[in-house]
């Protein structure tokens, strides 16, 4: 197995086109920090037209002979790529926490997740098995099968630099696709390390092939005629530009975006549990999830001792740089323009007329040193007219909004444009019952704090979450990638066969 060449990780980040490793000509360049100490530590080409339909050209060149492999030997290959994710799995934690600043635990149970991606992916032959409806008319047989789409596309986020790529490529790949990952030019590195692995693996040239860029690649990827489908996971604004740009151009979409999940305290919830898990919700991975809990709903009396609760609890929370440091309990955010615009939101807080409980920016003194540490925040009395409700935020900071009933919880969640996830904290199987039933988001926890499914179900945002038809993971996952061919079958016994049929003679069977 060839050795990472740390020279290259750390200077250009290279593009992988039809089985070889180059670095694309850009004018533009990206910087990839670290954000635990603020320096930079790769410079990634703003590729565009060009590398695009290079990549796109592999991956079309190479679809027919990996379409025609059977699917358990495309199986295979991902037997393979588990093995080695598995071999270098703190190596992989490793990279992520340094690309992305997330805590080491995190970047575990990020490494963990994309693996159990990967394992869903090695079952998926399974999955490719049609159906049939013997005499479905007479002496007609029927029957459905699963064809691969074609060259699909990933386009992925900053915030989980190595799960989500492994949403797509897996399962693409295992249903005779071929593919093109454009990862986040925020954290590319972590895609760099897992195409390596793959290559290794065994990867046949130009099945998988990685481009590297922001708007100009995206467009040229989502209106080349090369392209048969685009997966996208991203923030709404541009979920919705992919979404509008890649079906006008005749392609299959499923784009995720970005989310303001709703965590229901209600009177009788269990409350240190609740704060525990609040806590980890809205301040795990520096509150960079899209299932990350941004506000809590206190329902009635709760709310004192809950905010009370909440801002010790997070006061407590060691914020810390992550990279080398693998007791931190919270890491930085993504780079200082974001870290700055996330504090912002506090200033904002305090105008709109809400309550700062816990103020993040009390850490920022003590312990930056050039990372972009912001500590955990909590705001109370925040109501659906203030931006720290209608925006998404996507960093360490809880709004809480005081609610009568669980009625009007309900109601809350009924005004917000996203419909990601959302939770309830109670005893009451009934309150629960209701909650579950009727709130406005795709993903319900029930005392969970995080309810994101893993492989084998799908990820299911409502609204302006997600923007398609079919959602990434799972079978819907498998149904994304496949298109369906149904076929009608009739045989007519010739003269010198009829001798064989006892119906055709008129003869019953015995
Ligand atoms: P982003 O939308 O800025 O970027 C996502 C991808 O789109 C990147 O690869 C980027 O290069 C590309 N891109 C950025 N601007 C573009 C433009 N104008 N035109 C075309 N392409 C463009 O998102 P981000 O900041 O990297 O990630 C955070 C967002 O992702 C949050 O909103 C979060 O909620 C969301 N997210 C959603 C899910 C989900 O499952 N719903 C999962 C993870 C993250």
């Amino acid at each position: 197995m060839p050795e990472v060449d740390a020279a290259r990780l750390v200077a250009e980040v290279p593009q992988f086109v039809n089985g070889a490793w180059s670095v694309a000509s850009a004018t533009q360049r990206g910087e990839v920090f670290n954000p635990s100490t603020g320096k930079v530590i790769a410079s990634v080409p703003l590729a565009g037209g060009s590398a695009a339909d290079a990549a796109v050209d592999a991956a079309r060149t190479a679809l027919p002979a990996w379409a025609e492999t059977p699917a358990v030997e495309r199986a295979r290959l991902m037997f393979a790529f588990r093995q080695r994710v598995e071999n270098h799995f703190d190596e992989l934690a490793r990279l992520v926490t340094r690309e992305h600043g997330k805590t080491h635990a995190e970047a575990r149970a990020e490494v963990q997740r994309g693996l159990e991606m990967v394992e869903f992916a090695c079952s998926v032959p399974a999955l490719l098995a049609g159906d049939t409806f013997p005499q479905l008319a007479n002496g007609v047989d029927g029957e459905t099968n699963r064809h691969p789409v074609g060259v699909c596309v990933g386009i992925t986020p900053y915030n989980f630099p190595h799960m989500v790529p492994l949403w797509m490529f897996p399962i693409a790949l295992v249903c005779g696709n071929t593919f093109v990952l454009k990862p986040s030019e925020k954290v590319p590195l972590s895609s760099v390390r897992l195409v390596e692995l793959l290559e290794e693996s065994g990867l046949p040239t130009g099945v998988l092939n990685l481009v590297h860029g922001g708007k100009d690649m995206v467009d040229a990827l989502l209106t080349h005629a090369g392209v048969d489908a685009v997966s996208f996971v991203g923030s709404t604004v541009v979920a919705k530009h992919v979404y509008t740009t890649a079906t006008a151009h005749g392609k299959r979409v499923q784009a995720a975006g970005g989310a303001k999940n709703h965590l229901v305290v209600m009177p009788d919830a269990e409350l240190d549990q609740a704060v525990k898990a609040l806590a980890a919700s809205a301040f795990g991975c520096a509150g960079q999830r899209c299932m990350a809990g941004s506000v809590a709903l206190a329902v009635g009396s709760v709310a004192d001792a809950l905010v009370e609760r909440l801002a010790s609890h997070g006061r407590s929370i060691d914020a810390a740089p992550t990279d080398g440091n693998d007791a931190a309990e919270m890491g930085p955010l993504i780079n200082a323009g974001h870290r700055d615009r996330v504090a912002g939101y506090l200033d904002t807080a305090t105008r709109e007329g809400a309550t700062v409980a816990l103020d993040g920016r009390d850490l920022e003194a003590a312990k930056k040193n050039g990372s972009f540490l912001l500590g955990p925040s909590v705001v109370d009395r925040v109501t659906p007219d203030m931006s720290l409700w209608t925006d998404e935020i996507f960093g360490p900071v809880l709004s809480v909004v005081r609610v009568e009933t669980l009625d009007d919880a309900i109601a809350v969640g009924d005004r917000c444009p996203y419909g990601n996830g959302a939770s309830i904290f109670t005893k009451s199987g009934y309150a629960a019952r209701e909650f579950k039933r009727r709130f406005n988001a795709g993903m319900i926890g029930v005392n969970v704090g995080v309810p994101a499914p893993m492989a084998w179900l799908p990820f299911t945002g409502w609204n302006q979450s997600f923007f398609g038809d079919l959602h990434i993971q799972g079978t819907e996952g498998v149904h994304f990638y496949t298109r369906q061919k149904m076929t009608l079958t009739r045989w007519f016994a010739s003269a010198d066969e009829s001798h064989h049929d006892p119906v055709w003679k008129g003869q019953k069977p015995q």
